[in-house]
């Protein structure tokens, strides 16, 4: 077994869409990044490559790439699983938290579980994803932006 941590923060601004675990999420802000800036997919490939140690996702999708611009994440994530198998391994399973002060991610947890349980080619009781404030303190506190923290164990694949 493998284990890896990840953690990414992006800024809100306004003109951007929000999208969260492959979940397009109606808000007067988005995510600022080079592609989709979708927070929990980049926090969670970083956890798969630490748990590879392959580096991370500004090593192999650099942000001065034109290719990825306005990337779907969810595709950057295949190709990591992609890596994954090609290694050797397949997700044992992934916890995650999202931190973010608004809008509220409730509605959307479930549908986020079965993107990512989708693209990881793995069953969603493998795939945690959870919600929170930071009591309106620091930069998410604040809106300024949302983080997310993922921890993952990859296994032997069979
Ligand atoms: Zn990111």
């Amino acid at each position: 077994m493998r284990i890896g941590h990840g953690y990414d923060v992006h800024r809100l601004v306004s003109g951007r869409k929000l999208i969260i675990g492959g979940v397009e999420i109606s808000y007067e802000k988005g995510l600022l990044g080079h592609s989709d800036a979708d927070v929990l997919v980049h926090a969670i490939m970083d956890s798969i490559l630490g748990a590879l140690a392959l580096g991370d996702i500004g090593k192999l999708f650099p942000d001065t790439c034109k290719e990825y611009e306005n990337a779907n994440s969810l595709i950057l994530l295949s190709q990591v699983i992609d890596l994954t198998e090609k290694n050797g391994f397949e997700i044992g399973n992934i916890d995650s938290t999202v931190i973010a002060q608004a809008p509220k991610l409730s509605p959307h947890i479930q549908k986020m579980r079965e993107n990512i349980a989708r693209v990881c080619r793995t069953d969603i009781s493998n795939i945690s994803v959870k919600a929170t404030t930071e009591e309106k303190l620091g930069f998410t506190g604040e809106l300024l932006g949302i983080s997310a923290h993922a921890v993952c164990i990859l296994k032997n694949k069979i």
